[in-house]
């Protein structure tokens, strides 16, 4: 048997086994890690594909990372905010179309005028939906007293990706201002607050190494995080990291084939928590999302940005359905899954398998 065989043929691969997952590229052999991979997902958490409206609602941004679209210092974007009923709107949409939740995302201010813009519309659409709509934040690293402060008013679920588990990488793709492990105290903070939580990484990173990968999965397991959200990294042009750019055709399969075995290796390893089939994966191929699905993905965030900010809202380059409005997104992806052989979990919350299961443990009183 091959070596990768005889990991596939444990019960879960060991920790010191995932970068030689991460590694198998041959086609023959990455086609049996991901359906190993897809059985897994199978048995742990359904053929079930559950949607998350995203709304991407302001690209004003304190933050300054080198590899972002939106970077404060990118003075070639036209920066944006979206009214609260425009989103008011697009969220009673979701909740009508079964939707079990939406997601919040936007570039990091801590201002108080922010804050409360983001409690009114927590509270504003768990009432409009009557409580019904499970509403995951995006908005990066805030105080504790603003986490409690919008996870008191209804917010349950928070999506803060680290980026990348090692420190000394991540200073590389940051200015020296911005801190990893304030970053990592947040995800802690978000933990202990009852949030379920949610991070990940981006794949294909200049310089990065499968190993690297690797010890991200194990960091997603050591910081109980339930929901993962990551993508292959795009270069955008008008960024520090824009030098990729050049040599990216001949690259897109690469990252797009690595993106799909960390899908993979995360399902296989961390088995029973939500993994999103990022967007960015379909901006390496049309059908991408969906083949993040067939690695063990079970989460995808249909854009439900109004179409007229999402040029405005690009963290990349070439990000997809630009010019799309929410129902043809739809339409387009549900065909897809359809014939995935998947269904999807219409009037379900999705609640993270792995997030239940750790909450059961403590109150029967089994804690680790
Ligand atoms: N301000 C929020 C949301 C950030 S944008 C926060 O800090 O969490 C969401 C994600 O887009 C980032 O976490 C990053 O992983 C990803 N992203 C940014 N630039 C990217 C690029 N060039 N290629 C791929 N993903 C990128």
């Amino acid at each position: 048997m091959s070596k990768l065989d005889t990991i596939l043929a444990k019960p879960r691969p060991d920790a010191d086994d995932l970068a030689v997952l991460l590694g198998a590229h041959v086609p023959a052999e990455q086609a049996r890690l991901l359906a190993a991979a897809y059985a897994v997902k199978v048995r742990e958490v359904g053929a079930v594909v559950y949607f998350r409206g995203l709304f991407e609602l302001s690209n004003l941004c304190s933050k300054d990372c080198l590899y972002c679209g939106i970077r404060r210092s990118n003075q070639n974007v036209e920066r944006y905010t979206v009214p609260v009923e425009e989103i008011l709107s697009g969220a009673r949409w979701a909740w009508e179309q079964g939707y079990g939740s939406v997601v919040l995302q936007s570039g990091e201010r801590s201002d108080p005028a922010f804050v409360d813009l983001i409690t009114e519309l927590v509270t504003k659409i768990r009432a409009l939906s009557h409580d019904q709509l499970a509403i995951t934040l995006s908005q990066g690293e805030q105080s504790e007293a603003t986490y409690r402060t919008w996870f008191e008013a209804g917010a349950e679920r928070y999506l803060l990706r680290i980026e990348t588990s090692d420190p000394d990488f991540y200073r590389r793709l940051h200015p020296a201002d911005h801190s990893w492990e304030r970053r990592r105290d947040c995800l802690r903070l978000l933990d202990s607050i009852g949030y379920q939580l949610g991070s990940g990484v981006m794949i294909g990173l200049p310089g990065q190494t499968v190993e690297q990968l690797a010890r991200d999965i194990l960091f997603f397991e050591q910081e109980k995080v339930v929901m993962i959200g990551m993508g292959p990294f795009i270069p955008h042009a008008d960024t520090p990291l824009r030098d990729g750019i050049r040599n990216f055709a001949w690259k897109r399969h690469a990252q797009l084939t690595l993106a799909l075995r960390m899908i993979a290796v995360t399902r296989l390893y961390l088995q029973d928590v939500n993994i999103a089939a990022a967007t960015a994966l379909q901006t390496l191929a049309p059908n991408g999302r969906e083949q993040g699905l067939a690695a063990g993905a079970n989460v995808i965030m249909p854009n439900l940005t109004d179409p007229k900010y999402r040029t405005a809202y690009q963290l990349y380059d070439g990000k997809p359905c630009l010019d799309e409005s929410a129902t043809q997104c739809r339409g387009c992806l549900e065909g897809r899954i359809a014939s995935l052989g998947e269904t999807i979990g219409f009037g379900q919350r999705g609640d993270s398998h792995r997030f239940q299961r750790s909450k059961d443990k403590l109150r029967f009183g089994q804690g680790e």
